[in-house]
This record gives C-alpha cells, structure tokens and sequence, in this order.
C-alpha cells in the first residue's frame, strides 16, 4: 500500500511539475530605465515584460524561456505620448493601445493611429497591450508595424551605451526580431504629425477582431508610401504614384511572396494586398 501510495504520490508531483503554467523565472521591477538596462545587460537571457499579452502566452507554449522577467510596468518615464518641438507625436513605449485612442495629441496629430489602435483586438487586449511591445515582438500580422513604416515612425533604443535612433524601415529584421539587441529597450516612437499627408488603413482579419491575412497602411504626400503586413516577415514597402493604376502597377510589381496558411492561399492575399492597397491609397488621398 505504502509503495502504491509512494508511487502515486511521484507521480502526482511528475503532472504538477509538468502542469505549471510558466516554467521558473526570476521577477524584477526597476524604477528607472537605468536600472532596467543594467538588470537586462546583467542576464543574457532577460527579456523586457511590457503587457505581457504576447510574453505571458508564448512562455505558457514554452516556447520562450527567459531568466530574468524585467517588469517595465513602474516606468512612467515610459508611458507619455508628448508632442515634440518640430509636431511628432512622441508615442512612449509603454503607452497602452487604450492610451494612443484615447489621446487628445493623437487625435489632433495623426489621427491614424488611434483609429488603427481601436480596431486591435478587443479591449483587454488594448487596455494591457502596449506600443513598445507591440512593435517589439514584429509578429508579421500585427497591426502597428505596417502603419508605423509607411507614417516614417522613427525608434529610440535605449541601452547603457547611451541611446540611437532607428527608422521604422529598418527596425523591423524578422519575425520577432527587430533592431532592439539584448540588453537593450525601445523607449518611444516617434511619428511625424500628418501636415499635409494622408492617410490609410485597411485590413481583412479572421473574423471581426482577429488575426490579419492582410493589412495594409498608406500615406500619400505627393507620392504614395504603401506599407503591406502579413505578406512576409516584416512590412514590404512599396512606393508610387497615388492614382489607382499606378498603385496596381505597383503593387504586381513588387513581387510580393506571401505564405499561404489555413486562413488564405499565397494567390489570395497577392489579390488582397493589391486591392486593399488601391483602397488604402484612395482614402489617404482623400484625407490629406
Ligand atoms: C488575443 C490577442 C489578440 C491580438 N490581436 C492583435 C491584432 O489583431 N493586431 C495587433 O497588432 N496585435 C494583436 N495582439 C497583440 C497585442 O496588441 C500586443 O501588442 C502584443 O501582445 C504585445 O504587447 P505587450 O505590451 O503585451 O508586450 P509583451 O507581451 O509584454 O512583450 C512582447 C515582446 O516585446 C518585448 N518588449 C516589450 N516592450 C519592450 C520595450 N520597450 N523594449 C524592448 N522590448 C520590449 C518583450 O520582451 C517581448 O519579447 C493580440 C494579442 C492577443 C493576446
């Protein structure tokens, strides 16, 4: 009996060892961004925890297993959108997608983003969800990195070396790899108040709130700047003339090789991103 017992007992431990949601990880809260930096440069296996909305799951998949979690949440530093002295919207990393809606500055400035901000998800997703974080895991199908490209978003990075700046176009590397090294924090966006640029945005999800098949952002001042996401790793960029058949042209000219998945064949979303892009233009024209 008392060996069953043993046995079940072991056993029993076994499935709550392998039942724990999050394998074990160390928990850090700086105040400052210095004292993040120094916490991140101190561990190379220390991720930065904004929202946590992607983190938290992908470390539930095991399928990221940092260390060290470094909390940004008590960085206020982080969380003001601000206009700068030349107009640009200063989005800081931490400003939640709840917080670009809600801005005033947003709405006066480039109004764009907030309109893009509230078709993300649903609202727990956007109260928790951050800027930082969403531009920093570049999953492909991701709303803001399309729209950051084309709005020519400009990123601060911040490491104790001191800070750069990296242009939207060349911030995005990969699938959730972006020019943010070990070490290091993205600590605000900038973006360029609209002036005389219009603006687009169009996507087709899975479902009303769900994952892009395509989405594509444009920006028209003269020419037409069309960013296209979910096509492959990171936003492709195409620029042409505004009118309808130039952006065709352009768009069949690009050479787009999208994935195909259960949501749509590679053919599909060459035929989305092409339409979807003569619309985006279209309105960016109009609203300009
Ligand atoms: C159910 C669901 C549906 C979603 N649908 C969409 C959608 O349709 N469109 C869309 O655009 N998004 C969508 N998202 C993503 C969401 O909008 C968040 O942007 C995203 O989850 C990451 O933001 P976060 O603040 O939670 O970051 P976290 O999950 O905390 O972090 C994500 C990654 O970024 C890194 N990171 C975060 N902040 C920084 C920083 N300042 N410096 C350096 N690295 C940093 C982290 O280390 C981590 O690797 C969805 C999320 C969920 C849970």
């Amino acid at each position: 009996m008392s060996s069953r017992g043993g046995c079940l007992a072991g056993a029993a431990r076994a499935w709550f060892n392998h039942a724990v949601l999050l394998n074990e990880v160390e928990y850090a809260r700086p105040e400052s961004v210095a004292e993040a930096l120094e916490l991140l440069g101190a561990n190379d296996n220390a991720r930065a925890l904004a929202g946590g909305q992607t983190l938290v799951n992908v470390m539930k998949q095991r399928l990221a297993s940092p260390d060290v979690l470094v909390d940004l949440a008590d960085l206020e530093e982080l969380t003001p959108i601000t206009v700068a002295e030349d107009g640009s919207l200063e989005l800081g990393a931490m400003a939640t997608l709840s917080d670009v809606i809600d801005s005033a500055e947003v709405r006066e400035r480039r109004p764009i983003l907030a309109e893009v901000a509230s078709r993300i998800a649903d609202v727990q997703v956007r109260n928790r969800g951050t800027v930082g974080g969403n531009v920093c895991s570049n999953d492909p199908t991701n709303h803001l990195p399309p729209l950051m490209v084309a709005a020519g978003a400009t990123m601060t990075i911040a490491g104790q070396g001191g800070t750069r700046t990296v242009s939207a176009e060349d911030f995005f590397l990969g699938v959730y790899m972006t020019a943010v090294t070990p070490g290091e924090l993205l600590t605000r966006v900038s973006v360029p108040a609209a002036g005389g640029t219009g603006d687009g945005f169009y996507s087709v999800t899975v479902g009303n709130e769900g994952t892009g098949i395509v989405n594509v952002a444009a920006t028209v001042n003269g020419e037409a700047r069309i960013a296209i996401g979910c096509v492959s790793a990171v936003p492709v960029l195409v620029t042409s003339r505004p009118d309808d058949d130039s952006v065709r042209e352009a768009m069949r000219g690009a050479g787009l090789d999208p994935p195909s998945d259960v949501h749509g064949s590679a053919e599909y979303r060459r035929h989305l991103a092409e339409v979807l892009a003569v619309r985006a233009v279209a309105h960016a024209r109009s609203s300009g």
